[in-house]
């Protein structure tokens, strides 16, 4: 692997600049084609072995106003990432609340109006996240498992469930094995109703069909009709939630 670094890009149509020249990591292998990727606030290019300085150069900059969109993008999803603190923003159902911590011996979080109120015994910013993590796990329990398991039921294949794990993973919304375990990203409690309820049947349909074919899709369309809107709507929001 080598390093490459390059001039600063023009940052976007706002005509900022990049403040640094961009980082450039040239990952070199026996592929034929060259390739750009942005992978966290890096651009990575992957080119075949002989590839030259010049020709990964050209090709960067043939490149330049898509590796500036993608950097811009990127920055902006990291300054919206949801990070639990008093004052702190957090999407809350398609709706932006503001953090608001309450002293108090009762742990528990209130919603009222436009504040996320989290109400503890001197509350600092890792006992909130506790808090706050608690309080999705308990909801997604309440809420998710039951509709899980009679939408199984209702399609006749609830006998196929091993388990329903919660979990908050990297990256995943939800996971279905051929074992028939289930498996939830609790952080989904953050979003609408109607998202978390495709992504419930998004899942519970895999223990019918085992892939993404046409008649899974068109089964999820009978219980869960625009899908598709449901897809948009959380590519475009999901980087608010993981915190
Ligand atoms: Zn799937």
């Amino acid at each position: 692997m080598s390093k490459l670094k390059i001039v600063p890009l023009n940052f976007g149509a706002s005509g900022q600049r990049a403040p640094h020249p961009i980082d450039c990591e040239v990952l070199r292998s026996k592929r034929k084609t060259l390739a750009i990727y942005i992978s966290h606030k890096k651009v990575v290019v992957r080119c075949p072995m002989r590839a030259s300085r010049t020709e990964v150069e050209n090709f960067i900059h043939s490149n330049q106003q898509w590796i500036e969109k993608r950097l811009i993008e990127e920055s902006m999803r990291d300054k919206e990432a949801l990070r639990i603190g008093k004052g702190g923003k957090i999407f809350y159902r398609a709706r932006e609340l503001t953090i608001v911590y309450k002293e108090g011996r009762k742990q528990r979080v209130l919603i009222r109006g436009n504040q996320f109120i989290i109400q503890g015994h001197k509350l600092n910013a890792a006992k909130a996240k506790i808090q706050v993590e608690d309080y999705l796990i308990d909801k997604a329990s309440e809420y998710l498992l039951p509709r899980a398991i009679g939408l199984a039921k209702y399609l006749g294949v609830d006998h196929k469930i091993k388990e329903i794990k919660l979990r908050k993973t990297k990256s995943k919304w939800g996971h279905c094995t051929s074992q028939g375990i289930l498996q939830y990203n609790w952080l989904i409690m953050l979003a609408p109703y109607s998202i978390i309820d495709y992504m419930i049947t998004h899942e519970v349909c895999h223990l019918v069909h085992m892939d993404h074919s046409k008649r899974y899709w068109n089964l999820v369309d009978s219980i869960c009709p625009n899908a598709e809107h449901y897809i948009d709507w959380l590519k475009t929001h999901e980087h608010r939630f993981w915190f």
